[in-house]
C-alpha cells in the first residue's frame, strides 16, 4: 500500500497551504480531472437506478439542525454558527435534513414512492486539527449523498439495490472493502427515537446483508445517531480504518420533519428514509485510491489516459494529430516529446495507454500501444487503436485491454 498524503502531492493531484489552512485540500488539474470523471460516473449510475439530482444550500438556519437533532446530537462535528442579521447561520454537518425539507415543500402519492433523490454536494466537519491529513480526514468534503423516501415495505429491497450498486461501482473503481460493519447503537450511549424503530430498523439491515450474502461484523457504538447503518470499511496503510460508503433506514427523520405521503387507503402515512452513499466523499474516495493503487488510476479515471511519443521530431504532426483525435473522442490526451523515448516512457509510467509512432507508424497511419506495465501490442490503425481504448474506458473496468495480450 501507498500514502496518498506524499504521493498525492508528487503526482500533483492535490496540495494544502497553510495560508488556506489545515484539512482544507485543494483539487490540482490532474486531481480535478479524476474528480470530474469519478463524479460523471456516479451521475450516471444513479440516474439510471432512477435517482434524480438535486443542489441544496450548504448553508441553513440554526433551526434546521435542531429539527433534525443534529444540533443536540452531532453538536461536536459542526463549525460555530455565523450571525446574520437576526439569525443564525451554520455550514451544513449533514444533507439529509435539505432533502427532508425538500420533500416536505409538496405532497406526495405513494405512486411516487420510492422517491430517490441524490446530490453531490458540500459538507462540512469541524475536525480537530490533530487527526487532519490528505483527503481522508478533512474540514468540508464533497459528499456523495442521497435519500430514498419510501413505504415500509419498499425500505428492504431499496437498501439491498443500494448496496448492491456500491458493489458494481466499488469493482469499476478497483475497491476492495476490508469489511462489512453492521453500525449498531450501544447500551450506554444516548440516541433517539424508540427502541422499537431501532430494532426494526436492525432486523430489516440484517436481512439485506443475509439477502446480500455478504458477511459482516455488528459493532455496537457505530451507528448514526438516529439508526443503525451498514457501513462498507476500507483500510489505509497505516490500517486505519474509514468507511467509504454506507446505507441506513431511518424512522427517525421522517417523524422529526413530519413527513408524509397518501396511501392508496387515501389516509396519510409515514414514509421511511434511506440514506446511502456509493462512494462517501470524493476526498475519501480518491485519497483511499491512491493509497491501493499508487496513482496507477483505472483507464476511465486516469488524468491523462493517452499520451503519444513520437519517436523523432519528424513524427511531431502524426502524434498531434493522434492526440487531437482521441480529446475530440472525449479521452484525456497529450502528446510528450521532449527527451529519449525511453526516458519518455519512464516519465509516463502510470499512464494506462502509450502510443509510440516512429517512421514506420506515421508512414502507415499506425500506432504502436503499450499498456502500463510495459506490455506491447502489436501495431494498429490509429482510428482501431482510439476505438479500443475509448470502448475500454467507457466500459469502466479496471482492466486495460480485453483482447488477448500479444507480448513482443
Ligand atoms: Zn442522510
Amino acid at each position: 500500500m501507498y500514502d496518498h498524503r506524499q504521493l498525492g502531492r508528487e503526482l500533483q493531484i492535490f496540495d494544502t497551504d497553510p495560508l488556506i489552512g489545515a484539512g482544507m485540500p485543494y483539487w490540482l488539474p490532474a486531481g480535478a480531472a479524476i474528480r470530474h470523471a469519478l463524479e460523471e460516473y456516479i451521475r450516471e449510475l444513479e440516474r439510471r437506478a432512477g435517482y434524480q439530482h438535486v443542489y441544496s444550500p450548504v448553508l441553513a438556519k440554526r433551526e434546521l439542525y435542531e429539527l433534525s437533532g443534529h444540533w443536540e446530537h452531532y453538536r461536536g462535528g459542526m463549525y460555530p454558527p455565523m450571525e446574520l442579521g437576526s439569525d443564525e447561520v451554520v455550514l451544513r454537518p449533514s444533507m439529509c435534513p435539505h432533502h427532508a425539507v425538500m420533500f416536505r415543500s409538496r405532497g406526495h402519492s405513494y405512486r411516487e414512492l420510492p422517491l430517490r433523490i441524490a446530490e453531490l454536494g458540500g459538507q462540512y466537519r469541524s475536525e480537530l486539527s490533530g487527526v487532519l491529513g490528505g483527503l481522508t480526514r478533512v474540514r468540508g468534503m464533497q459528499l456523495n449523498d442521497a435519500h430514498i423516501f419510501c413505504t415500509l415495505e419498499q425500505a428492504a429491497g431499496e437498501a439491498a439495490s443500494a448496496l448492491a450498486m456500491i458493489r458494481q461501482a466499488h469493482q469499476a473503481l478497483g475497491v476492495e472493502p476490508a469489511r462489512y460493519r453492521l453500525s449498531l447503537a450501544s447500551e450506554s450511549a444516548k440516541y433517539v427515537g424508540s427502541a422499537r424503530m431501532w430494532a426494526d430498523a436492525t432486523s430489516m439491515l440484517r436481512d439485506v446483508l443475509a439477502g446480500s450474502g455478504i458477511s459482516y461484523e455488528a459493532e455496537e457504538g457505530e451507528a448514526a445517531f438516529y439508526g443503525p447503518k451498514i457501513d462498507v470499511q476500507v483500510a489505509d496503510s497505516a490500517e486505519r480504518e474509514a468507511s467509504i460508503a454506507t446505507v441506513q433506514i431511518d424512522f427517525y427523520q421522517p417523524e422529526r420533519f413530519g413527513l408524509e405521503y397518501i396511501g392508496p387507503d387515501g389516509r396519510k402515512h409515514r414514509p421511511v428514509m434511506v440514506h446511502r452513499s456509493i462512494i462517501g466523499s470524493a476526498e475519501r474516495a480518491v485519497g483511499h485510491l491512491i493509497d491501493v493503487n499508487g496513482g496507477a488510476f483505472p483507464p476511465w479515471l486516469a488524468p491523462v489516459q493517452l499520451v503519444v511519443l513520437p519517436v523523432s521530431e519528424a513524427q511531431l504532426p502524426e502524434a498531434d494529430q493522434l492526440a487531437r483525435q482521441a480529446i475530440e473522442r472525449g479521452l484525456r490526451a497529450e502528446v510528450a516529446s521532449d527527451g529519449s523515448l525511453s526516458a519518455r516512457i519512464r516519465s509516463h509510467k502510470l499512464v494506462p495507454y502509450l502510443a509510440v509512432i516512429g517512421a514506420t507508424e506515421a508512414a502507415a497511419g499506425e500506432a504502436s500501444i503499450r499498456l502500463r506495465g510495459g506490455q506491447r501490442l502489436p501495431q494498429l490503425s490509429v482510428a482501431e487503436a482510439l476505438a479500443r481504448i475509448d470502448s475500454q474506458v467507457r466500459a469502466h473496468t479496471t482492466e486495460l485491454w480485453d483482447a488477448p495480450r500479444h507480448a513482443v
